[in-house]
């Protein structure tokens, strides 16, 4: 048997490359999905939205605090980082937007409040990254604390309601994130945690190795989809067919929504709704 029939020189199979928002994104519609990441151009999307403003700046503006010397880190800090770090896009006005940086400014100095300065996480807006038999996995970890020789992967959040452990559970990025922090730095890593800025409290789960593997294989499950949509389309098959709408309340939210038709009939939401129900 020579080494062909062997398999030896078998082309690898390509590695289906990602992260745990293109993954979801599928999930929650494969239409949508198509919009992102296939069609080219990208269909326009619609304004930007205030509650991602808000995320955004909220998260820079810890990455920005974790960055000082340990002696600066305090709420002091704070208003001076947040500004800098403020992005104004798609509040309704000026006052609705000046109301929400003060409510901001105050959930980063209670959460602060509640932070050793001297704790230095093992990594803070961090890139980590793993490699399974199908895929190539990469994502942006929030912030990784080592705590008791294990890894502890941390998610801020800024959203209108509060977490349970059920979402922590059951988010298939933290548990990635986990699975990709442990290959990174060689560290077990099987605690997520959900840190809810607006009501200052943590939804936590513990993993165990096998509801990690739980989540990877399904991560793989939905790249296995997202491949064979591809190649249905490369077929022949017709881009709507190949890639189905998936309509719900998502549509609201959904920046494609102008272009799609199950969408078009959707109320659409003013781009500050989200931070104008948080903000009460
Ligand atoms: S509007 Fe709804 S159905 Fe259409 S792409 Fe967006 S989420 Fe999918």
């Amino acid at each position: 048997m020579d080494n062909e029939q062997l398999g030896l020189f078998a082309p690898p199979q390509r590695l289906f490359t990602c992260t745990p928002s293109k993954l979801g994104t599928y999930e929650d519609c494969p239409r949508r999905y198509r919009f992102a990441y296939v069609d080219r151009p990208s269909p326009p999307k619609g304004p930007p939205w205030a509650h991602n403003s808000l995320g955004a700046s909220v998260h820079t503006a810890l990455r920005s605090w974790y960055a000082l010397d340990p002696d600066r880190r305090d709420r002091a800090a704070l208003p001076t980082l947040l500004k800098a770090t403020w992005v104004s896009e798609g509040y309704r006005d000026e006052t609705q937007e000046r109301d929400v940086f003060r409510r901001a400014l105050g959930w980063l100095e209670s959460y602060v409040d509640g932070l050793d300065p001297h704790d230095e996480p093992v990594g803070v807006e961090r890139t980590v990254a793993a490699r399974t038999e199908t895929l190539a996995l990469s994502g942006r970890v929030d912030r990784i604390d080592e705590r008791a020789g294990e890894l502890v992967i941390v998610d801020y959040k800024t959203g209108r309601s509060g977490l349970t452990p059920d979402d922590a559970r059951g988010s298939r990025a933290l548990a990635l994130y986990a699975i990709a922090a442990a290959r990174v730095f060689r560290k077990p890593c099987h605690r997520v945690e959900l840190h809810h800025l607006p009501t200052g409290t943590v939804a936590a789960h513990d993993h165990t190795d096998e509801s990690l593997t739980r989540h990877l294989r399904r991560a793989e499950a939905t790249a296995a989809d997202i491949t064979a949509a591809d190649a249905a389309l490369a077929a022949g098959t017709s881009p709507d067919e190949a890639f189905p709408v998936a309509p719900g309340p998502q549509c609201a939210w959904c920046d494609f929504r102008r272009s799609c038709p199950a969408g078009a009939g959707v109320e659409p939401k003013e781009p500050w709704a989200a931070v104008e129900r948080s903000a009460g």
